[in-house]
């Protein structure tokens, strides 16, 4: 499933688009120069990209990949994940974050969401830590349903995969201590964080390794492609030969080192990654005012609440402006409605646990974890793109007031 792409859904045509990328023609220009110079894969542009990334963020190594699920697949490999192998991440996500440690048939440990942020609760995260290493009983109860009683409880914790959800740090200080304490990887996925920016340090370089994605709706886009970044030397290393089938030596083609992937980013993607990165604090800027436009126009709505920014967010990297309705408000009524005015919105997150796939294999039910259920079933994310006008934005606000101030209620 792809995460709120454009309208296509909606029967009337949109008078707001509900997501879409900023391009000028300084990213035209940018591409077509990759495209004239005659080399389309693995050429300066991606190593421009990659320096500008690594400057930009402040880790000291970054390495290109073809999306943000194949970055973050290849830091659950560096992570050490063998079959059976536990990752203490939150259901509270997009999907990939969960699949990512399913591709090395590592079990995801759901933990549940603090109910201000949605990021991953990290008393929770020290308590499955904790219940985890000590086996038995105490460890089995985090364990997914179908696997509580087979016990794969003398299984390993690798990693911990905290979310950062729609661009707002998770708060990673006491995860990275649980993770120092207990020799297990930080994975930061921080696919809809670039620019996020966590007590001064930037989102993605704070734990072991961190991926940013750019898929046309996040922040800044490549068309398709991701970014790794670390500061582990060895990791980089590995992650560079993983991404390009096994090689360890760009000059001796047809050896593979190891099992590798075609997770290349190539030429034209990286230049165009290169150009929106020149824009980065532009694009920031113009989400920001957009949210700041929802803030003011939203708040004092009856039956909706507007996002929360937490004190440990020192920069908010607007990824989705995603508001809340009371669980008297029928939601599905309100997004009929408003697409009825062709005003799009979506449902976000909807929880990974009951995702037809993990409900089957896990046997995860509604229930489970009662924080994710509430904020997914009250979710309601608007528009949002650095290209949204005022006019647009008082379009969507007008249309939610009367909704609500008429009455939706169940
Ligand atoms: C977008 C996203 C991804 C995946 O990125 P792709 O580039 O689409 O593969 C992973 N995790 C989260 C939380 C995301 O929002």
């Amino acid at each position: 499933m792809i995460p709120f792409v454009s309208d296509r859904e909606t029967a009337t045509p949109a008078a707001v688009p509900m997501s879409g990328a900023s391009i000028t023609e300084l990213e035209i220009a940018s591409v077509v120069a990759a495209l004239s110079s005659g080399c389309l894969s693995i050429g300066p542009h991606l190593e421009e990209f990659e320096g500008r990334i690594a400057r930009m963020s402040g880790s000291k190594h970054a390495v290109g990949v073809s999306s943000g699920t194949a970055g973050l697949h290849l830091a659950v490999v560096a992570s050490g994940v063998e079959p059976g192998d536990l990752v203490i991440t939150t259901p509270f996500s997009f999907v990939a974050s969960a699949n990512c440690v399913l591709y090395e048939r590592g079990i995801p440990v759901f933990v549940d969401v603090d109910p201000l942020t949605g990021n991953i609760d990290t008393d929770q995260v020290a308590q499955a830590v904790r219940d985890l290493c000590a086996g038995g009983s105490a460890a089995r109860r985090w364990l997914p349903p179908s696997l509580r009683s087979t016990g794969s409880a003398s299984s390993k914790v690798r990693a911990i995969l905290p979310v950062h959800a729609f661009g707002q740090p998770a708060d990673l200080d006491p995860i990275v201590n649980l993770a120092r304490s207990h020799s297990l990887a930080v994975i930061e996925d921080s696919c809809e964080a670039v620019g996020a920016v966590y007590k001064h340090r930037h989102a993605g370089t704070i734990g072991d390794v961190g991926v940013y994605a750019f898929y046309p709706n996040k922040q800044m886009t490549t068309g398709e492609g991701g970014m790794i970044v670390t500061d582990r030397d060895d990791w980089a290393s590995l992650f560079r030969s993983l991404r390009n089938q096994g090689r360890d030596h760009m000059d001796s083609w047809l050896r593979h080192d190891r099992l590798g992937y075609n997770y290349r980013l190539n030429e034209l993607s990286a230049a165009l990654g290169t150009a929106q990165l020149s824009r980065l604090g532009e694009l920031l800027a113009a989400r920001d005012r957009v949210a700041g436009w929802y803030f003011d126009r939203l708040n004092g709505i009856p039956g909706l609440k507007v996002p929360s920014v937490v004190t440990s967010t020192t920069r908010m990297s607007w990824f989705a402006y995603v508001a809340r309705l009371e669980p008297n408000i029928d939601r599905e009524k309100v997004m009929r409605d408003l697409a009825a005015r062709g005003i799009p919105s979506r449902t976000y997150f909807s929880p990974i646990h009951l995702q037809p796939f993990f409900a089957s294999r896990f046997g995860y039910s509604k229930g489970d974890f009662p924080v994710t259920e509430a904020l997914g079933e009250s979710s309601l994310a608007l528009p949002f793109s650095a290209t949204l006008s005022e006019d647009q934005v008082n379009l969507v606000c007008r249309a939610l007031a009367e909704l609500l101030t008429r009455g939706a209620t169940v």
